[in-house]
């Protein structure tokens, strides 16, 4: 019996209870699931002249997060928030959601009842239904394993290719803010910040790290009235994720740092510890944000858009040919190449190593 035969086989019998009890509790009951939990398979009716959008997205203990410093409520929505960015970057409606796990034997049911609990929290706003899943056990972490499903009207997802030179570059929201709260979080160097900082900032700031809004509605209408020609959402960060759509649209980008959308508590926070605003704007990772662009013939009607659903969003750059390469303009009104920050830039720095745990 091959190696994964057999871990199955001994599955213990709790295993199939929690399913149940999952199936009970969060499973699909709207009607466009003919099958939900329960086969070997779901079954479901789609919806006539919608194109299928899928994406899927793997959680590791220890590589993505830190048991020690989330729930697992917030671990669950933060997951489902993450996968249901990816369909808000597309334009789509999100619909079924699949959830593997592989368990490690430390880990108790009512754990596993919270994971569910964050992941349907972030789900239900949007009517998102439990169609399915796979449960194993593990000898060493969690795994959470997601598959989210969705859909658009035929032929209108935006994609990363479409952006043209002359178009411009938007992005909702503000940036850095779940930068600063992973860095808040981490056991030493987070403590002595927040001891320097007013409640309600790192309040803001964590929240903004464990239960980020994924920008679904304002992506639905984008691709509906098609207003922007290419969309991503940020998960890796500006700097780094800007270059995906000038890859593959073939294009140059200049941002303009003083542009760059900051909340007031990533303000305190950078004045707290000494750094630009505007670098861990740059740099953060897992906003979830919208960044798109949009050619000059469709600003206004966007623009109205996003103030009629109360979405902020602010004009951060342009697309300019190729050979611009991927610039700043920075606060002096210089232009610089802007260096794809990861992680790395802060690499000797404890914070680094400490954040590193989360992404
Ligand atoms: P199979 O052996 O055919 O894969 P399983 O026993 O793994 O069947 O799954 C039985 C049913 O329970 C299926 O509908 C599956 O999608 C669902 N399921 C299994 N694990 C989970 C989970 N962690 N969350 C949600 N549904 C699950
Ligand atoms: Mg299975």
């Amino acid at each position: 019996m091959p190696p994964a035969a057999r871990g199955r086989a001994r599955r213990p019998l709790r295993e199939f209870e929690l399913i149940e009890d999952i199936q009970k509790r969060f499973g699909a009951t709207h009607r466009s699931v003919v099958r939900g939990i329960g086969d070997d398979a779901a079954v479901i009716r789609p919806a006539p002249g919608r194109d299928l959008l899928i994406t899927t997205d793997l959680l590791a203990e220890s590589v993505h997060f830190d048991r020690t410093t989330t729930t697992w409520e917030h671990l669950g929505f933060k997951a489902a928030a993450a996968n249901l960015s990816d369909i808000a970057a597309m334009g789509g409606r999100p619909e079924h959601l699949l959830v593997s796990l592989a368990v490690p034997p430390d880990c108790r049911t009512d754990e596993i009842h919270d994971l569910y609990r964050g992941l349907m929290k972030a789900c239900r706003p949007y009517g998102i239904e439990l169609v399915g899943g796979d449960t194993s056990a593990s000898q060493d972490g969690l795994f959470v394993s997601l598959t989210v499903t969705g859909s658009v009207t035929h032929g209108t997802a935006l994609t990363r290719d479409g952006a043209r030179v002359g178009d411009l570059l938007y992005v909702t929201g503000t940036l850095g803010d779940s930068l600063a709260g992973l860095q808040l979080l981490q056991p030493r160097l987070g403590k002595t910040l927040r001891r320097r900082l007013a409640r309600a900032v790192v309040d803001y700031l964590i929240a903004r790290h464990f239960a980020p809004t994924p920008r679904i509605d304002i992506g639905q209408l984008l691709s509906i009235r098609g207003l922007a020609s290419a969309a991503i959402d940020l998960s890796d960060g500006l700097s780094g994720d800007v270059r995906h759509i000038c890859r593959q649209s073939r294009v140059g980008v200049e941002i303009e740092e003083t542009a760059l959308p900051l909340s007031q508590p990533l303000k305190r926070y950078a004045e707290t510890k000494g750094v630009q605003a505007a670098d861990l704007a740059l740099q953060g990772g897992e906003d979830y944000e919208l960044l798109l662009t949009v050619p000059p013939s469709k600003v206004r009607l966007l623009e109205r858009t996003a103030r009629r659903l109360r979405c902020p969003l602010t004009r951060i750059g342009r697309i300019c040919p190729k050979r611009v390469g991927i610039v700043l303009k920075d606060r002096d009104g210089m232009i610089r190449p802007l260096p794809p920050f990861s992680y790395e830039h802060f690499h000797n720095s404890d914070i680094n190593r400490e954040a590193a745990c989360s992404h």
